[in-house]
């Protein structure tokens, strides 16, 4: 049995991961910004007493070390940087940013798992597992960037990668390990309708990473299928 801590558990593949960890026994700790509205979550909860919620606002640095204090006795096998934001919107590309709209996505995408990584790593360096995730995305990699568009949203991923890789590298000596994870296009929110895999099939694909990641791996960039991706 272990620790997840699993943020923007509300709702999309936040939600999903709270629901497969649960079913599979293990401890969630399921953040999110507003407990109150998160109906779903809490019928979850329900069902699945292991299922602990707690109010987190992941741009917020002083709700962060609050939870970080507040949870200072436990072990989190799996810190699981899930909460991001899109950002891009129809009509506003190059010549009409928004520039208040990037900061917030950089701040959501990139520096809030950063933020969190520094505030639980003493739990995490208590665990077995001593996993730190993210959902990046493919959108993030130079490569695969062939369509252009969506700078606020792949200017983001692709920071979280350059920071998570430089994480893995200065934590390895620590034995904690890093892992880039893209969840394929689900159908989410964010993914919209037309995604090509649901959220069931998304997590339990990246579940399956998660549980075969060894330190060997630390610093991947992977897809839910496990296949490595091109930075
Ligand atoms: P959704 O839009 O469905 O859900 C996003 C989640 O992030 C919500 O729970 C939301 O909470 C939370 N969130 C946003 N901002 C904050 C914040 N400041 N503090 C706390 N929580 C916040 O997205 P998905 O579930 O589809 O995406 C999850 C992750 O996977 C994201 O990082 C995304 O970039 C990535 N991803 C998704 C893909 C897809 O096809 N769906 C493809 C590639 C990557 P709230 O309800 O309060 O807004």
């Amino acid at each position: 049995m272990q620790t997840v801590l699993i943020t923007g558990a509300n709702r999309g593949l936040g939600l999903e991961f709270c629901r497969q960890y649960a079913a599979a026994g293990n401890q969630v700790i399921a953040a999110c910004r507003n407990p109150v509205k998160a109906e779903q979550l809490a019928a979850l909860a329900k069902q699945y007493p292991q299922i602990q919620i707690e109010t987190l606002d992941v741009a917020d640095f002083n709700q962060i070390d609050a939870l970080a204090t507040k949870l200072s006795h436990r072990k989190i096998d799996v810190l699981l940087n899930n909460a991001g934001v899109y950002g891009d919107q129809a009509g506003r590309g190059f010549g009409q940013l928004d520039y208040q709209t990037w900061a917030r996505v950089l701040a959501v995408n990139v520096l809030a798992p950063l933020k969190l990584a520094e505030a639980f790593l003493p739990h995490v360096q208590r665990s077995d597992k001593r996993l730190i995730v993210a959902l990046s995305s493919l959108m993030g990699s130079m490569t695969d960037n062939t369509s252009g568009g969506s700078i606020l949203y792949r200017s983001s991923k692709a920071g979280l990668n350059a920071a998570l890789k430089s994480l893995s590298i200065d934590l390895r000596p620590t034995a904690v390990g890093v892992l880039i994870l893209h969840p394929g296009w689900v159908r989410t929110d964010m993914g919209g309708p037309n995604g090509l895999i649901d959220a069931e099939e998304s997590v339990s694909g990246m579940r399956k990473v998660i549980d075969n990641f060894s330190l060997a791996d630390t610093g991947s960039f992977v897809k839910y299928d496990g296949s490595a991706l091109p930075w």
